[in-house]
């Protein structure tokens, strides 16, 4: 995974601590496929080679006392300068962090429109603060829960935007009907058998009238989203009211 970057791909620089569980499930079905098709890149950068002193340490305990241990900044800002002049210039760079506003797909999008992203991964009690503001990182987080590293967090955040990258995903059509593409949860698709246990497909499926089948699609996706979650059904009326043919 050390090769240079090919600079015509969207690129994923990773700095963690376990570079080895890179690609994992990236290495997999569409991300994987993509992958080997240079429509990404993924270079993973060792926070442990940028340790200076001899145990090749890179964390500490926390000063002010307090359980676990802290990342150092030395050694994280100098992982954070070498990946900076490798990658393509003004890449955002983010540390996955519980503290950061929640990834959505309208950010997906965005770091999908980019170059790339350099993805910082925290281990143990986090990072020294002073890296944050000292390089103004960009913290996001997968939801309010802790995980132990921030590895899977990436992984999930380069995994959304692999899939809405040009030609990873064969028809473009299953990305613009994804749930929060029209800022709506999906309707519930069916396949075969069609009487499975007793239990029949919605018969508007089976008409062949594509002008009903899209109207009960979308009227499921609205109710859905109504029930399920008021914030979203709040965004995407005030939207279709601004918009009516929404
Ligand atoms: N003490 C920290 C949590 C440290 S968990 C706190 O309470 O905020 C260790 C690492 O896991 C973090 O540095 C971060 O990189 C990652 N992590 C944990 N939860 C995460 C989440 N919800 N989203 C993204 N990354 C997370």
């Amino acid at each position: 995974m050390n090769v240079e970057a090919d600079n015509t791909s969207w690129t994923a620089w990773v700095l963690t601590l376990f570079p080895e569980m890179f690609p994992g499930s990236l290495g997999l079905s569409l991300a994987g496929r993509a992958l080997e098709n240079d429509i990404w890149n993924l270079e993973t950068v060792d926070i442990r080679d940028f340790a200076s002193d001899k145990h090749r340490s890179v964390d500490a305990t926390p000063f002010g006392g307090g359980p676990g241990m802290v990342m150092r900044p030395d050694v994280l800002g100098a992982a954070i300068e070498a990946t900076r002049q490798r990658a393509a210039p003004d890449m955002p760079l983010i540390y996955l962090s519980p503290r950061g506003p929640r990834l959505d797909q309208a950010r997906v999008r965005e770091l999908a429109a980019g170059d790339g992203a350099i993805l910082l991964c925290g281990r143990f009690e986090g990072i020294d603060e002073r890296v944050i503001e000292a390089y103004e990182i960009e913290e996001v987080s997968l939801g309010d829960f802790v995980l132990s590293g921030g590895e899977l967090a990436a992984m999930a955040l380069i995994d959304a935007t692999v899939r809405i990258l040009p030609g990873v995903v064969g028809d473009p059509q299953s990305l613009a009907d994804d749930s929060f593409e029209q800022g709506l949860l999906e309707f519930p698709q069916y396949t075969r058998p069609q009487d499975w246990q007793g239990r029949e497909v919605p018969e508007v499926l089976m008409s062949g009238h594509h002008g009903h089948i899209a109207e009960w699609r979308k009227a499921q996706a609205e109710d859905l989203t109504r029930k399920r979650r008021p914030d979203l059904w709040d965004l995407y009326k005030a939207a279709k009211s601004r918009m009516p043919q929404l």
